[in-house]
């Protein structure tokens, strides 16, 4: 029997990263945020109206802003409201439908117009570092046959677990040379809506446990790194693997009997 992915902070579709930021019905849209980055992770930029306010956060009717989630941290960036400077997001969570922007600054009313932007140093790295993990996970799962069972990120920097006892001889080595030999090979990077019955059949997505999202949610998005690694996953990719450029693992620990974790650094790879 396959153990069950543990909850929490790992990188694996959540019920929160593969929806489309619409409830069932939409007949409440106004208090949903549309999740742009999901369509377009290279979207740096946005024209948004702010449709509420609490203590010290927004949450807009669209978004390119990432709220933590899937293992994946979120942005920052600024928040410019009509004439007024622009306000500091120091964090960015997502509650249901909705994203809310943290602000270090004066909040303006509901119905006024936002123009928002990333910081895009950061969620760059965040996009080499995710997708340097799923094609890490992608040769462990197609040289050893074992599967991740968590993970977490800063950018450029990675951990991830995977289910060894012990880790084979040279195999910090090996992981790390074939890893590299991947992604210098420009495997394409694509992202797909599929609709639940779809996916539930696709063997690579069943691989990662595709049939744990909700039956309630209709469509489902994949990252598909094209001949590495399919799985359903709410984050923000690269468009090739060449972009990520190289990994370095750090180290190897023990984390108990039959989970071993992985310590990577995500470096500027050959020119
Ligand atoms: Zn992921």
């Amino acid at each position: 029997m396959p153990r069950h992915v543990r909850n929490g902070e790992q990188c694996r579709p959540s019920r929160e990263g593969v929806l489309h930021g619409r409830p069932p019905g939409g007949h409440n849209a106004a208090m949903s945020t549309e999740l742009l980055y999901l369509r377009d992770a290279y979207q740096r930029e946005v024209d948004a109206k702010v449709v509420e306010v609490e203590e010290g956060r927004v949450a807009l009717d669209r978004t390119v802003f990432y709220p933590t989630g899937g293992g994946q941290p979120h942005d920052l960036g600024v928040l410019r409201f009509a004439d007024a400077q622009p306000v500091v997001v120091t964090e960015v969570t997502k509650a249901g439908p909705v994203v809310w922007h943290t602000i270090d600054g004066a909040a303006p009313d509901v119905g006024a117009p936002v123009a928002g932007s990333i910081d895009w140093e950061r969620r760059h790295q965040l996009m080499r570092t995710h997708t340097a993990l799923h094609v890490l996970g992608g040769i462990i799962w197609h040289e050893w046959r074992r599967p991740a069972t968590g993970g977490n990120m800063k950018p450029l920097e990675a951990r991830m677990d995977f289910e060894f006892d012990p880790l084979p001889d040279g195999f910090k080595e090996e992981v790390e040379r074939r890893t590299n030999e991947a992604l210098a090979a420009d495997h394409p990077i694509r992202v797909e809506f599929l609709p639940r019955d779809t996916a539930v059949e696709d063997e690579d997505l069943i691989r990662t446990k595709v049939n744990l999202i909700p039956e309630s949610v209709s469509e489902i998005r994949v990252v598909d790194i094209v001949g590495l690694d399919k799985q359903a996953d709410g984050g923000t990719h690269v468009a090739s693997t060449a972009e990520v450029g190289a990994i370095r693992v750090i180290k190897t620990e023990s984390k108990g009997k039959g989970n071993k974790r992985l310590r990577i650094q995500v470096v500027d790879g050959p020119t």
